[in-house]
């Protein structure tokens, strides 16, 4: 049985280039005393956005690990994908991010609905769960309505995930349901309806990643009350552990944070919610390696500055466009963002300062790091001249990538420490 270990990352790596300076900062947390299991998460939106097949997410992931002489687990993720998109992982992949957002709010068959809340008498009233007190409310309207808002989407998950297991082979890949990209949070009494729905469908799922309240804005800082989120995670967290002993789950089922880089306010508060509950999370990150990969040319100045100029320049040109597939997860205001004319004339610090996420900087501008974290068409336009230039300057671009990784995300999630 493929088991995820308690803590993990998801690494994105989306031109295949920073698999080795991503694992070097899970190397750093083994040296800190905690184990943090990589997982190269692509999602099929953005091999498409690049042009780029899963095989050399793949590819990237067995050479780091053969060359850093990784001894743990590690996985390559097939992220956001759905029935229709996930055949051209099933070879390169262990790890399926079940994506059935789109269908919430669809209506399963009405005896489906029926047969659901039937079953589950014990959804009513008080549920009361460990750590949680006085447990949560469960009307039976509520109930209805809950199965009548996500069963459907439950059972497209089954689908894909039935499919994976022809393919693969029970037990021999995780599997993740994600319901984040999508407009309104799920409270904790969806999320364990949901999960008894996932359990009668026969899903083995490791992780969940469920929309919190507030907003996970690509690469820059959650938005949102943080206490607030703080009491929702432990609530969902009671309600996994709730899930797991009623419905026969994975021990290990854990929660899955999407859009989950740069989120340093709520660091401590996913942090002291693990400690509390004896349990770990899956932190999903990808598009904060691309920008340190135009952080590090930035820094690197002479071609590497010039490169990065002209990525913001098209990004800026080519912005409404660039923008359109990731609406619910960014908020660019134009009127801060520089015009790239002014932008030709920063220095390396200039142009790094404004981009590298320091909250205590003046300099930093999260606009302009949100349209670069969505501009990485532009550089896959680029091709080979972009690409060259990140192995020109691999060494300054692989110590951004796993000074990132480690001391912003890492050493916050899983160690507890201030994020540096
Ligand atoms: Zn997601």
């Amino acid at each position: 049985m493929t088991t995820l270990g308690k803590y993990s990352i998801g690494v994105g790596d989306r031109f295949a280039h920073q698999a080795k300076a991503q694992l070097e900062a899970c190397i750093l947390a083994g040296k800190a005393g905690v184990d943090v299991i990589p997982v190269w998460n692509k999602s099929n939106r953005e091999h498409l956005i690049i042009d780029s097949e899963p095989s050399s997410v793949r590819t990237a992931a067995d050479a780091a690990v053969a060359e850093l002489g990784w001894k743990l687990p590690y996985y390559c993720d097939a992220d956001h994908i759905n029935v229709t998109t996930v055949d051209r992982f099933l070879t390169s992949c262990d790890f399926y991010t079940m994506d059935v957002a789109d269908y919430i709010g669809k209506a399963a068959e009405r005896s489906s609905i029926d047969a659901f809340v039937k079953k589950h008498p014990e959804l009513l009233g008080t549920v009361r769960m460990e750590g949680a007190d006085p447990g949560i409310e469960i009307t039976a309207d509520l109930l209805s309505r809950t199965a009548a808002k996500f069963l459907f989407a439950v059972q497209e998950a089954g689908k894909i995930y039935r499919k994976i297991e022809a393919a693969k082979g029970k037990g021999t890949f995780v599997s993740e349901v994600s319901m984040d990209e999508t407009d309104a949070a799920q409270t904790p009494a969806e999320l364990l309806i949901i999960l008894a729905a996932i359990a009668d469908e026969g899903i083995s799922i490791q992780t969940i990643a469920p929309k919190f309240s507030g907003r996970f804005n690509k690469g820059v800082d959650y938005v949102g009350d943080v206490i607030q989120f703080a009491r929702e995670m432990a609530l969902d967290l009671a309600a996994i552990r709730h899930a797991v002993s009623n419905y026969g789950l994975p021990a290990n089922l854990k929660l899955s944070v999407h859009s989950g880089s740069d989120k340093f306010s709520i660091y401590p508060a996913i942090y002291a919610s693990m400690k509390e509950f004896s349990t770990g999370v899956h932190l999903k990150t990808a598009g904060t390696t691309w920008l340190e990969e135009v952080i590090g040319l930035a820094e690197a100045g002479g071609d590497g500055l010039a490169l990065a100029k002209e990525i913001y320049a098209e990004a800026y040109a080519h912005s409404a466009e660039l923008c359109a597939p990731y609406a619910t997860v960014i908020d660019i205001d134009p009127a801060k963002l520089p015009a790239p004319a002014e932008v030709d004339g920063w220095t390396s610090e200039q142009f790094t300062g404004a981009l590298r996420h320091d909250r205590r900087s003046p300099a930093y501008n999260q606009s302009l790091r949100q349209l670069i974290h969505v501009g990485f068409k532009v550089a896959a336009k680029m091709g080979p001249r972009y690409l060259g230039l990140l192995e020109a300057n691999e060494a300054v671009i692989a110590k951004n990538v796993t000074e990132n990784l480690y001391a912003r995300h890492i050493a916050p999630v899983f160690l507890g420490q201030a994020a540096s």
